[in-house]
């Protein structure tokens, strides 16, 4: 057996970034920017006014009050978007709307809710400070200022923000396209009643929704009966069209494992063992240029040996940074019954639910049933307990939790 570090080392080291292209801004959410991104432009462009307003001398609105208004001549109203040039002189005032060009003279707004309207005067109830509800041109950003660095995933804060800027597109790693195949004699779609020993497949789906949920693109390739050829089309045309394979099935020790056959065969594939509970074995390696993970079977080990080992692999595909490959790991407190860790040197991964209790502090518990085959305590788990060999482990003890969701 190898540690799950050695095998994320090796999922690692064969896993590239897909070549950066130039991506218009209303695509590129979710994307990894593949170069620094700069400001070309200032934001705001020019001084303008935060508040509904008259734009006035601050001088002349020193002693302003309820009992003692200061009335100002209104010399006229500038909504957001008018430019036309006119300058504040002392005892004037401008009506302003937010956002619209602070004007020429005048160095303070006297908020609407601070004046009343007096004919072709507004009376000004109260004093305004020199630069009181006017935002600077460049107050936000800067020209120049550099941005966001190469490696950021760019969320809707940041599209917003290169729309802000004027800026139309950015070189950004692709999102990968992910084939996924399904293995297995025993497995059939949702449809006509089951025949003896036959399945139900729910790891092709519960892949895709993985990979959508995450970003990637998909492409379903269906199952291949457990027959070489079959396994070997599907393979080889998923290989030419994806920038990675998913199977399931197939790579265990059982007869009809053909999987690793065909794999050995058109690639160079690593079978490995891996000191993991549940999803010990797992096959990795290129077929070509394209990375291909041979996922177990089981439809937990599938998840738990997608999330561990092909996740990171797949989000290197996507451009993402070294450091932000694996899933968050954080101390929480065991709230339910407890359990123990396995007997065979491997680490045990806990299908658990975990929360905020009201003191802040992450509680978790086991989310149900706990074999391989059990999907449903995996469906409703948001976290992995990591449970070293020989540990056991009690209600109110501190463990390890992979946040998964
Ligand atoms: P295998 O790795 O092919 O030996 O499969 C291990 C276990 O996972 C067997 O019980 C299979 O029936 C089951 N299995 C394999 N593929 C799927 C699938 N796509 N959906 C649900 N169960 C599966
Ligand atoms: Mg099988």
């Amino acid at each position: 057996m190898i540690t799950l570090d050695e095998a994320q080392e090796e999922v690692l080291a064969a896993c590239r970034a897909t070549s950066p292209i130039e991506v218009a801004v209303s695509a590129a959410l979710g994307l990894i920017l593949a170069e620094d991104a700069y400001a070309s432009e200032a934001v705001p462009g020019f001084a303008n006014t935060a508040m509904d307003g008259f734009a006035v001398h601050a001088a002349d609105v020193v002693s302003a009050s309820q009992e003692t208004p200061v009335r100002l001549k209104v010399i006229g109203t500038r909504a957001a978007g008018i430019a036309e040039a006119q300058t504040v002189g002392r005892g004037e005032a401008l009506r302003i709307m937010t956002g619209a060009l602070f004007p020429e003279g005048a160095d303070a707004v006297a908020i609407v809710e601070d004046t009343r309207s007096a004919g072709d005067f507004v009376e000004v109830l109260a004093p305004s400070d020199a630069g009181q509800h006017i935002r600077p041109a460049g107050d936000d950003i800067s020209p120049g200022q550099l941005l966001f660095r190469a490696g950021a995933r760019l969320g809707p804060g940041h599209v917003g923000v290169l729309c802000a800027v004027g800026c139309a597109s950015v070189r950004a790693f692709p999102r990968p396209l992910v084939g996924v195949l399904s293995t297995g004699d025993e497995l059939v779609e949702a449809g006509p009643p089951l025949e003896a020993g036959q399945i139900r497949d729910s790891n092709r789906r519960t892949l895709l929704s993985l990979l959508e949920r995450d970003g990637f693109r998909t492409l379903d390739l269906g199952i291949a009966r457990d027959d070489e050829a079959a396994i070997e089309s599907a393979l080889a045309s998923g290989v030419s069209s994806c920038d990675a394979i998913l199977t399931s099935g197939g790579v265990s020790m059982g007869d009809f494992d053909y999987v690793k056959t065909v794999l050995d065969r058109m690639g160079r594939m690593r079978w490995m063992q891996v000191a993991i509970r549940p999803s010990k074995p797992f096959a990795f390696g290129v077929v070509g240029e394209t990375p291909v993970f041979g996922l177990p079977g089981n439809p937990v080990s599938s998840m738990v040996s997608y999330e561990l080992l092909a996740r990171p692999g797949l989000r290197q595909i996507a451009g993402y940074l070294p450091g932000e490959l694996k899933r968050p790991t954080v101390r929480a407190l065991l709230a339910g019954a407890g359990w123990r860790g396995s007997r065979d040197g491997r680490t045990t991964f806990v299908r658990v639910g975990s929360e905020f209790g009201p003191d802040g502090r992450l509680t978790v518990s086991s989310a149900g049933a706990q074999g391989s085959h059990q999907l449903y305590a995996m469906a409703r788990a948001n976290a992995l307990a990591v449970t070293p060999p020989g540990v056991t482990v009690e209600e109110g003890d501190a463990v390890d939790v992979v946040l998964i969701d």
